[in-house]
C-alpha cells in the first residue's frame, strides 16, 4: 500500500496525468512495495521546493542523437513527468523551463547568462532541493547508462548516492557507474548552496540506451525512480 500525501496544489489535469503515470509506474514494477518511500507526518514538516532542471533549451539543444534528436527535448519530457508527480504527491516545484526555450534572458543566446539565471532561481527559491536533468554524450557508442553527479553543498552527497543507486537497481543493473562529486565545470552545481544533483540518465551515443531515452515509457520509469528518490531522501531527512 502506498502513502500519499495530502495534495497542496496543481491543477486537475496535472493530477490526472500524474495519476496516470503512477500507475504506469506501478505496472512497469518501479514502485515495488520493499522500496516504497515511507512518508510520516515528520517529513512533512519539512518544506522543500523541488527545483526541477531541464537541461539546455531553445537555440541550446545540448547533445543531438544520431537520429538528430535533441538532448533538450528528452530533458524537458523527463522533466515535466516528474513535475506531474511532484504535483501528485503535493510537493511544492518549481522549473526552470518549461517549454523549448533558454534562460539566457539575452537577445543572443549566452549559455554563461543562461546558467547564471538557472542558478539565481535556485538560490532565490525558499528551500530548495536541485534535480538537474541531462543526457550524457561520447564520442564512441560504447559508454552506456545513467550516472548521478552531486554538488559539494550539505547532503547532495547522500541524495545523489541515493538516486543513482536507485536508477541502477531499478532500470540499469548491469552499470557499473557510480555516483561522482560535480568537477569544478560544472556551473550551476558549483554556485548553488542547496542540496543539488546533475543526472545524466544516459548516453545519446549510444543506440540501446538512445533507443530508451526517447521511450515515453521508459521516461516516465526514469521519472518515477527520481520521485521516490526524493522522497526516500526528504523522509530520511526529515527523520534524522
Ligand atoms: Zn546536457
Amino acid at each position: 500500500m502506498y502513502c500519499i500525501l495530502k495534495v497542496k496544489g496543481g491543477n486537475k489535469a496535472a493530477l490526472i496525468v500524474a495519476a496516470i503515470l503512477l500507475i504506469a509506474a506501478i505496472l512497469v514494477g518501479i514502485l515495488v512495495p520493499d522500496q516504497e518511500p515511507v512518508l510520516d507526518t515528520s517529513a512533512e514538516e519539512t518544506s522543500y521546493t523541488l527545483v526541477i532542471d531541464p537541461g539546455h533549451g531553445g537555440i541550446d539543444g545540448g547533445a543531438t542523437a544520431a537520429d538528430g534528436t535533441k538532448e533538450s527535448d528528452i530533458n524537458l519530457a523527463i522533466a515535466l513527468k516528474l513535475r506531474a508527480l511532484a504535483e501528485f504527491y503535493g510537493q511544492d516545484n518549481a522549473m526552470t523551463r518549461q517549454d523549448d526555450s533558454s534562460m539566457s534572458g539575452t537577445e543572443s543566446y549566452s549559455e554563461h547568462d543562461d546558467l547564471v539565471n538557472r542558478t539565481g532561481l535556485v538560490n532565490s527559491t525558499e528551500n530548495p532541493v536541485l534535480i538537474s536533468i541531462h543526457q550524457n554524450c561520447y564520442p564512441t557508442g560504447q559508454p552506456s547508462g545513467p550516472q548521478v553527479i552531486y554538488s559539494s553543498a550539505d547532503s547532495s552527497e547522500c541524495l545523489g548516492k541515493l538516486t543513482h543507486q536507485n536508477l541502477i537497481s531499478k532500470l540499469y543493473p548491469d552499470n557499473r557507474r557510480v555516483a561522482e562529486p560535480a568537477s569544478s565545470k560544472l556551473y550551476v552545481l558549483n554556485h548553488v548552496s542547496c542540496p543539488a544533483i546533475l543526472v545524466e540518465c544516459g548516453f545519446m551515443s549510444n543506440l540501446s540506451d538512445m533507443g530508451k531515452l526517447a521511450d515515453s515509457s521508459y521516461q516516465t520509469a526514469l521519472s518515477t525512480v527520481l520521485m521516490a528518490s526524493f522522497l526516500q531522501y526528504r523522509a530520511g531527512i526529515a527523520n534524522t
